[in-house]
């Protein structure tokens, strides 16, 4: 089909929306580009399938309107979940050094005006400019800082929850430094659910409460951490609550966070519940191997640790979990560089780390381990799997081997295809997607994955 540009309507939609729904909510939704056009269809690229989704839902009418009025034909839209092409590292908000020019207007980078100093109960490493932004957290991190730059005014309160150690306190207070920063007269208290719950008790105690309860109502932005710690204190529930419906009247933002859905905190009053849910739930995801390789060397960097590639590669593929894993991983090797006296090399890091690695999720599956257990498997040669035969004998096998591949390691598709004999992404999505299919018809297959996927282990546990 005939391509065509559609670019110059695309853009005053773009100008037009923004002005009718508002920066805000703009510049956290309208995460989507233009990839190109065919006559009746305008393909747009989006970074994951979770933006595909939520602006399907919200947004996708209200774009194919407006351009339709702006073109006079009804294009629709073809969604192609990818990062940008341009950068292939996960984005990550920019870092302003002192000697750079006065920025554009920008949600991301901070203002020239001198540092002020650090606020008493906010910590001060954990901010923006440290934060690394990869497919996991990046919706989480957009709300945080059209939060930051207008607190109060939208998805209030805000609430970010997820696993361990995934970078919801990093964000949390990345908002509080940030207004902190930019705005002397905001009052901004921040504190654990805990604190919280202890202050109140012994406010109690000392006959404070009055005190106690003008303090937190007084405030412009409250940050509270692990909500999950309220569970069961009802006391604190209750105060908490009163305090939230007095900064909720006066648009005053509010961040928590906490180790899951609200939905499933089990000891906490419905109408708490109710309260928390109002505004904005975000979740944090676990990071994907490139954005774990950027948050490895934004580490080291800001550490000025000299970290070789292939040393950031060994602990991205071997820690998935979190990135305080991540994080404890590269101070061990620090230490240990710092301690001997020598730089950090893949020698050191793989005997320094064996027994962090060794528990991880997948050990040191390496796509040669699958390659010849499946070859194994189904008595074919290691060098046929990898080649460029195209049988039905062959080509099975190998999309078997692309399936646990996919499955199992931490590589994207791109690298998969490099080492699948020189293949595309494309064509190792397709192979996966043909197991898929097959296991739902054929429950033998399943089986047959189980097995090879157990040898692959074994094997690699042997190293
Ligand atoms: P949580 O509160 O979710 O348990 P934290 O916010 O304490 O996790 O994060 C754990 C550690 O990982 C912190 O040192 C934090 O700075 C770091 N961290 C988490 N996410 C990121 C990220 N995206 N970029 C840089 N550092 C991160
Ligand atoms: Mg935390």
């Amino acid at each position: 089909m005939n391509e065509i540009d559609y670019s110059p309507f695309w853009n005053e939609a773009f100008k037009q929306l923004e002005q009718e729904i508002g920066e805000h909510e703009f510049t956290i939704w309208f995460n989507i580009e233009y990839a190109g056009a065919t006559p009746d269809t305008i393909r747009v690229r989006v970074p994951s399938s979770f933006y595909r989704d939520q602006f399907i839902k919200a947004y996708q009418k209200i774009l194919e309107a407006k351009l339709a009025d702006l073109t006079g034909k009804n294009l629709s839209l073809e969604f192609i979940v990818e990062k940008k092409p341009a950068s292939p590292e996960p984005a990550k908000i920019p870092v302003q050094k002192p000697s750079d020019p006065a920025p554009a207007t920008s949600a991301t980078t901070a203002p020239p005006r001198p540092a002020r100093s650090k606020h008493p109960s906010l910590r001060a490493d954990l901010t923006f400019e440290n934060f690394v932004i990869g497919e996991n957290n990046s919706f989480a991190a957009n709300a945080a800082l059209a939060i930051a730059k207008n607190p109060g005014t939208a998805y209030n309160p805000f609430l970010i929850y997820g696993g361990v150690g995934l970078g919801k306190t990093h964000l949390m207070h990345s908002i509080g430094n940030r207004v902190w920063q930019e705005s002397g007269k905001t009052k901004i208290i921040c504190l654990s659910a805990e604190e919280f719950t202890n202050e109140f008790i012994q406010s109690i105690h000392d006959k404070t409460t009055h005190a106690f309860k003008n303090k937190y109502r007084q405030a412009d932005i409250l940050l509270i951490d692990d909500i999950n710690f309220l569970e069961k204190k009802m006391g604190s529930q209750e105060e908490l609550f009163h305090t939230f419906n007095a900064l909720y009247d006066t648009n005053k933002q509010m961040v928590f966070t906490c180790d899951r859905p609200v939905s499933e905190l089990k000891n906490l009053s419905d109408r708490l519940r109710s309260r928390f849910e109002r505004g904005l739930n975000v979740d944090l995801q676990p990071p994907n191997y490139e954005t774990r390789c950027a948050i490895l060397r934004k580490k080291a960097e800001d550490a000025r640790l000299p970290v070789p590639a292939e040393v950031t590669d060994i602990i991205a593929r071997n820690i998935s979990t979190n990135v305080r894993d991540l994080e404890a991983a590269l101070m061990k090797l620090s230490a240990y560089a710092a301690l001997v006296g020598k730089e950090i090399t893949l020698e050191i890091a793989q005997q320094q780390l064996k027994d962090v690695f060794s528990q991880s999720k997948h050990g040191n599956v390496t796509i040669d381990h699958i390659l010849r257990v499946v070859a194994d498997h189904f008595k074919i040669s290691y060098g046929d799997l990898k080649g460029k035969k195209r049988t039905k004998n062959i080509a099975f096998p190998r999309q078997v081997a692309m399936y646990i591949a996919r499955e199992i390691t931490e590589y994207s598709t791109t690298e998969l295809g490099l080492e699948f004999g020189g293949r595309d992404h494309t064509t190792v999505m397709h192979g996966c997607q043909k197991i898929e299919e097959r296991l739902k018809l054929d429950p033998g297959l399943e089986t047959t994955i189980h097995q090879i996927v157990t040898a692959v282990k074994e094997m690699s546990a042997k190293g």
